[in-house]
């Protein structure tokens, strides 16, 4: 067998779970003769905003699956975004952090959009939700899902 390891999750949202999984970066997959790597920890709990139904949901470590891909990499127009925007709380230090997927289709306008709608039930590490209209501080191409 040949490819690389891929690691995934299928949408929470259950009319667009079927066939429809976000492929997660992954950096330096390992070759599928090997063992699937062992990642991600019991304290893995990321925020990830589905690009085809626009809700976000918490992952666990227990949602992970894999496949094996014929590339060590995501297709080059699939990415996710790594988020940053305010919480409602004042002066509070932690930023709401998102995840979205996207795929080269995807501009500024329906971005923000996708964040807008996909937020509602993320929050900053103190427990505050998400401050609205949205104030993006930080928005990336994420090399892995922390
Ligand atoms: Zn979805
Ligand atoms: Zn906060």
């Amino acid at each position: 067998m040949f490819g690389y390891w891929m690691p995934f999750v299928r949408c929470k949202t259950p009319s667009c779970s079927r066939g429809k999984p976000t492929f997660l970066p992954y950096p330096n997959p390992p070759e599928v003769s090997s063992n699937r790597p062992l990642w991600p920890t019991d304290a893995w709990q990321p925020f990830l905003i589905c690009r085809h139904c626009e809700l976000g949901y918490e992952y666990t470590k227990q949602d992970v699956e894999w496949r094996s891909s014929p590339i060590a990499d995501l297709s080059p127009e699939l990415s996710v975004l790594d988020i940053e925007v305010r919480c409602v709380q004042n002066n509070c230090e932690f930023p709401v952090k998102l995840y979205l997927s996207a795929d080269s289709a995807t501009t500024k306008r329906d971005r923000d959009r996708k964040i807008e709608s996909g937020c509602r039930k993320a929050t900053c590490r103190a427990g505050h939700g998400v401050l609205l209209p949205l104030d993006i501080r930080k928005v990336g191409i994420a090399s892995e899902i922390k």
